[in-house]
């Protein structure tokens, strides 16, 4: 399985980092946070081979860009079907941004189709069975075990996530912060970056790949590895277009 990191940001932004999105292989995305489209044309992806999007949650630092993916598609004069799986309200969501965006239907010319799931739920992605888990957030947040590897989405430490990413080869958790945040940061449904390595540990992972790095960490990064490095010795912060095989 090969993963590239589309974008390794969270929350918003920065020069340097879209936001949350990852290509598995060459047709699964998984989140498709703001920056992602132009990061995935520039890894060279082709966006007629995507056919799945999973989506952890509904907050726009993980969906905003679908928009570019559905109207980037169209442009290449898609018919495929593709398929969107994600949290219940993910259909309503992604259905008004394509109405509110004056989608035209003779650009557009494919279908979707939905499937709104709980965490908890296995669903069929290409060749694997993909098993979720809940995350800790502030609306629903589903996590996604494919195969060998495992993404949270954003959440505070969550038990349920330890017990779905035990010993999978990469654990792609998000890292909102420094451990002398981390009271706000778990009020907030996030985790610093010495949390994420303790799930790890927890997990009995191989590696952990540390996420969701907001911009005002910009010039924190080493501060925010050290800290998760002393927990757990396999750790390291994403960039955009990191390639990794699993
Ligand atoms: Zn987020």
């Amino acid at each position: 399985m090969k993963v590239v990191v589309l974008g390794s940001g969270g929350s918003a932004e920065s020069a340097n980092r879209a936001c949350s999105s990852y290509l598995i292989n060459s047709n699964i995305i998984l989140d498709a946070g703001p920056g992602s489209y132009r990061n995935f044309l520039r890894y060279g992806g082709n966006p007629l081979k995507i056919n799945y999007f999973l989506i952890t949650h509904l907050h726009g630092d993980h969906i905003f860009e679908i928009g570019a993916f559905l109207w980037g598609m169209s442009y290449l004069a898609r018919v495929e079907p593709v398929t969107i799986i994600g949290p219940k309200g993910v259909r309503e969501s992604f259905e008004s941004f394509i109405k509110y965006a004056n989608t035209p239907k003779t650009f557009m010319r494919f279908d979707i189709e939905y499937q709104e799931i709980e965490p908890g739920e296995k669903v069929n992605v290409d060749n694997f069975e993909v098993i979720t888990g809940k995350g800790r957030h502030t609306i629903t947040d589903i996590a996604y075990r494919i195969g060998p590897l495992c993404y949270t989405g954003d959440t505070a430490p969550s038990e349920d996530i330890v017990e779905l990413c035990k010993k999978a080869s990469l654990l792609i958790h998000e890292a909102s912060g420094l451990t002398e945040n981390e009271e706000y940061l778990n009020k907030v449904g996030h985790s610093s970056g010495r949390q994420a390595a303790l799930e790890a540990v927890h997990a009995n992972v191989k590696r952990l790949l540390l996420v969701h790095i907001p911009p005002a960490l910009s010039t924190q990064t080493s501060k925010l590895k050290s800290e998760a490095l002393k927990v757990f010795k396999e750790t390291s912060i994403a960039k955009d277009l990191l390639e990794i095989e699993v």
